[in-house]
């Protein structure tokens, strides 16, 4: 019989097909015809290629001097204007906020058909360096109140560029989706004393059946309800509010441990599309004690239809633990 499960920290349910799974071999990308690596290393129309640098877009490079590896820009098309204050309208149902905030660009690396899966630990390193940084800027921006943190690999999961690069964007409101979080999180604490992400990272620990990969800072997991196969959590052992909390020790594990799973996934199931998102507290929640920031790594493998639309809710066709045993056995 088909079973629902509930996300402890996120209460959201899920429907695993455990009768119609399919093998995780089944989610090898085998159609698609070139991989990140077979594409060429320079493209001389790519606005992120070394000599078509936007020097005038530019908010930081890494390292500062000499060869860049790193660097910030803003969008050249954002989502939000970086000019302006923020004005709240309500007039009946028209509310309105002015679509002010922060729109960057990480241009991860200097050559164009690499990714993270094939960088060296010191290189991801710098890239979530970038992040940091870019992070507390937008922090001390009294008009943002949500930082969103994230990657787009491949068409399948929203990028429109080849180039490796993610994004960061600063928010005037937090979302519905992170408020529902915050609630959670603070009503599980208020039950029990204890935090939510605390809880199930001890019990994976104690399973260990979907633990993909593991360092002194950092456990990697497919999650126990995961709503789509290979859905990978990466949670700081050390219970931290925010990214931005992350000690220098910390952000270099993680750039290993998200490195582990995210080269399982390339060479595992041949270079998936996927995003890849820091999730972390609203900039008004940075004292509380209840949340604890992490990383999700969500290979697109499936499409969201009518069912997901409709219920907010998702079909899972791959068993987690099986998910997580081939992923562990991908040679890497
Ligand atoms: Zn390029
Ligand atoms: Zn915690």
């Amino acid at each position: 019989m088909p079973e629902l499960r509930q996300n402890l920290v996120t209460k959201e349910w899920v429907i695993i097909a455990t009768e119609r799974a399919k093998r995780p071999d089944h989610y090898i990308e085998r159609h698609k015809r070139t991989t990140t690596e077979l594409s060429p290393p320079l493209d001389e129309h790519c606005p992120f290629c070394p000599g078509n640098e936007e020097v005038e877009l530019e908010l930081e490079r890494l390292p500062p001097i000499g060869d860049w590896q790193t660097r910030v820009v803003r969008n050249r098309y954002p989502a939000l204007s970086e000019e302006g204050e923020v004005i709240r309208s309500m007039n009946g149902m028209a509310r309105r906020i002015s679509g002010v905030g922060r729109h960057e660009i990480v241009v991860e690396h200097p050559i164009h058909n690499t990714t993270l899966a094939l960088m060296e630990p010191k290189e991801i390193e710098i890239v979530l360096k970038a992040f940091y940084n870019r992070g507390w800027d937008m922090q001390k921006d009294h008009r943002i109140e949500q930082i969103i943190y994230f990657k787009n690999h491949g068409e399948r999961a929203g990028a429109s560029m080849r180039h490796p690069h993610c994004q960061i964007i600063g928010l005037p409101v937090v979302p519905n989706d992170i408020r529902h979080r915050v609630d959670e999180a603070r009503r599980y604490f208020d039950d029990t004393g204890q935090c939510s992400l605390c809880v199930m990272l001890q019990e994976e620990l104690t399973v260990q059946e979907r633990i993909v990969s593991m360092s002194e800072h950092f456990v990697a997991f497919v999650l126990y309800a995961a709503p789509s196969p290979f859905h990978t959590w990466i949670v700081p052992r050390q219970h931290n509010v925010s990214f931005l909390y992350a000690s220098p020790q910390e952000l270099a594990d993680l750039a290993i441990v998200l490195r582990d799973v995210l080269r399982q996934l390339y060479f595992g199931l041949h270079d998936p599309d996927l995003n890849f998102i820091i999730r972390t507290a609203p900039v008004s929640e940075l004292s509380n004690d209840y949340l604890h920031w992490y990383v999700t790594v969500v290979p697109r493998l499936s499409r969201t239809a009518g069912f997901e639309l409709g219920s907010g809710m998702f079909i899972n066709p791959a068993l987690p633990t099986e998910s997580a045993d081939y992923m562990r056995k991908v040679k890497i």
